[in-house]
């Protein structure tokens, strides 16, 4: 492990999903530029896989400079063992500062057998990461440039940071969609480490017998506009109301918890904490309170109108654009509204 003294890069798990390099790795990689600009390191990356070479470029164009590549036939597709085995030598021997992986259901599977394998802390779910100092009091010291790994606790009642002062590297996992995606670099100088991949027997003990993939209904991450329905527009049937104003404005259907709990539309369109993490040009919140968890998802949307009944509830306080009156009323007007003007 890093002497706590001497800092180690900042490194990124890549995951292919899919043949594709997902989302959250380059985002990812992004957030590791700025980590690693203000703790003077280097950005590494570490990818796992059969056949990536052809990912290799668009990876170094989100800007990291060394990339170790593992490539075997027997690592096509996502195992525990093998890849914990394969992440937690490439740490040991490369002695990074941070690592960070993707709160992806692989990502939430890897990140803490890697943790506890070498015995480091790991905190899942972080929306934000920051580096600063701490200073504790009861010891008199302070650890300087340590990872603060910030995240909603209790409920999202509190926002916690948190950090691993004495072990290194300090790991966290971070949901797609809430780090911001830089443009890529056009001509990137990243250098690429293939990592003679060293497996044996036990490490694949278990035998996929069969792999199935279930398509995504909805990629709201994609999405431009996003129209959102929350307990407020009352029923399944009423919920219509919002596919028919989505349509309209060219963008797909998003909902609140409460709006899935209630049946009105399947989990895979909620936005927030437990949901999707969004960033679309307009969101349009109908019927929806603004609760913390759910604010969290859509805070960085670039434009917010909130239709809300209530004067006071939370959400105004976050809308561009506030529309106090009854979904029932005022979505049916902005349809026609909006159909009579294109
Ligand atoms: C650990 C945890 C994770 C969570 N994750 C998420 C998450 O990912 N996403 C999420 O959304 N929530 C999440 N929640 C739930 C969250 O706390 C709220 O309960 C939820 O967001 C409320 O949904 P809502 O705004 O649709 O419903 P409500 O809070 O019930 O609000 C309904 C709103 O509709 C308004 N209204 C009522 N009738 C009308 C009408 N006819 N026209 C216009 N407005 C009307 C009301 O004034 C009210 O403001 C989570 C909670 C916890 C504890």
């Amino acid at each position: 492990m890093a002497d706590k003294t001497n800092k180690g890069d900042v490194l990124v798990f890549i995951e292919i999903e899919h043949g594709e390099i997902s989302d959250v790795s380059l985002e990812l990689i992004c957030k590791a530029r700025e980590l690693a600009q203000t703790l003077d390191v280097k950005v590494t990356a570490l990818m796992v896989g059969n056949d990536i070479s052809q990912f290799t470029l668009n990876i170094l164009s989100y800007g990291c400079n060394k990339l170790y590549t593992a490539e075997d036939k027997r690592l096509k597709f996502y195992e525990t063992l093998p890849y914990t085995n394969i992440v937690s030598s490439v740490i040991e021997k490369t002695a990074p500062e941070i690592v960070l992986f993707g709160a992806t259901p692989l990502g939430r599977d890897l990140a803490p057998r890697v943790a506890s394998k070498i015995k480091t802390g790991l905190t899942a779910d972080c929306t934000d990461l920051k580096i600063g100092n701490h200073e504790d009091k009861k010891l008199n010291r302070t650890y300087k440039d340590i990872l603060y790994q910030i995240r909603p606790a209790f409920g999202g009642n509190i926002i916690a940071t948190i950090i691993a002062p004495e072990h290194r590297p300090q790991m966290a996992t971070v949901r797609e969609g809430v780090m911001k995606l830089d443009k890529p670099i056009k001509n990137p100088s990243g250098e690429v480490i293939p990592i003679d991949v060293k497996l044996d027997e036990d490490d694949f003990v278990n035998s996929v017998i069969e792999r199935t993939v279930s398509e995504k209904k909805v990629n709201l991450k994609a999405a431009d506009i996003i129209v959102s329905g929350g307990a407020g527009v009352g029923s399944k049937d009423n919920f219509q109301l919002i596919h028919e104003l989505a349509e309209t404005l060219g963008g797909v259907v998003g909902a609140s918890r409460a709006a899935v709990d209630s049946g009105f539309i399947s989990h895979d369109h909620q936005v927030g904490q437990t949901g999707t993490t969004v960033r679309p040009k307009l969101y349009i919140a109908c019927g929806i309170s603004g609760a913390i968890q759910h604010r969290e998802g859509m805070i960085e949307s670039g434009k917010i109108i909130a239709i809300n009944t209530d004067p006071d509830a939370p959400i105004f306080k976050i809308a561009h654009y506030g529309i106090v009156g009854d979904v029932n009323d005022v979505i049916p007007m902005m349809i026609k509204t909006y159909k009579t003007k294109n």
